[in-house]
């Protein structure tokens, strides 16, 4: 299963070196180097999940946040940033963060942190399907009682 990740970043650099070690670990990759940049992406293309720095040029990665979550309240956002005083960490987990990593980050962390949440979306994105899916099984249940039933009465 491949996931897809946007990245909003505005450092080239963090931009690049996130997208280059996401596409060697196999996910698809989208890049905004501003907030309304990334906000347009979303409304376009809905990816599993959002790196977001806090310090981006035309907006703050708050206000981003709390629109992604406005939008799409399911999509998952992990926030990058430099800031890393508990009262930012608290801050950026109110404004609807489902996670929060300050740089500078373990590489393997940070990839195992992106697969959980992508892995929990996905499971999320897939629950319509099980629950048709039991009740089918259901229906079949009753219908073949049914039948078994209408059978002994002939
Ligand atoms: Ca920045």
């Amino acid at each position: 299963m491949i996931y897809s990740v946007l990245i909003i970043e505005d450092d080239e650099g963090i931009q690049t070196y996130l997208k280059e070690l996401l596409l060697d670990n196999g996910y698809n990759v989208m890049t905004a180097s501003d907030g309304i940049t990334g906000l347009k992406i979303i409304k376009k293309s809905v990816p599993d999940l959002v790196l977001l720095d806090l310090g981006l040029p035309d907006m703050s990665g708050e206000s981003v946040c709390a629109q992604i979550k406005k939008d799409v309240p399911d999509l998952r956002i992990i926030m990058l940033t430099a800031r890393d005083t508990p009262h930012d960490i608290i801050q950026g987990l109110n404004l609807g963060a489902d996670d929060y990593l300050t740089k500078p980050y373990a590489t393997k962390e940070l990839i195992a942190r992106i697969r959980l949440h992508c892995a929990v979306m996905r499971s999320r994105k897939l629950w319509p399907t099980r629950l048709l899916i039991s009740e089918t099984w259901q229906f079949i249940r009753i219908a073949m009682k049914y039948v078994s039933v209408m059978k002994s009465w002939i």
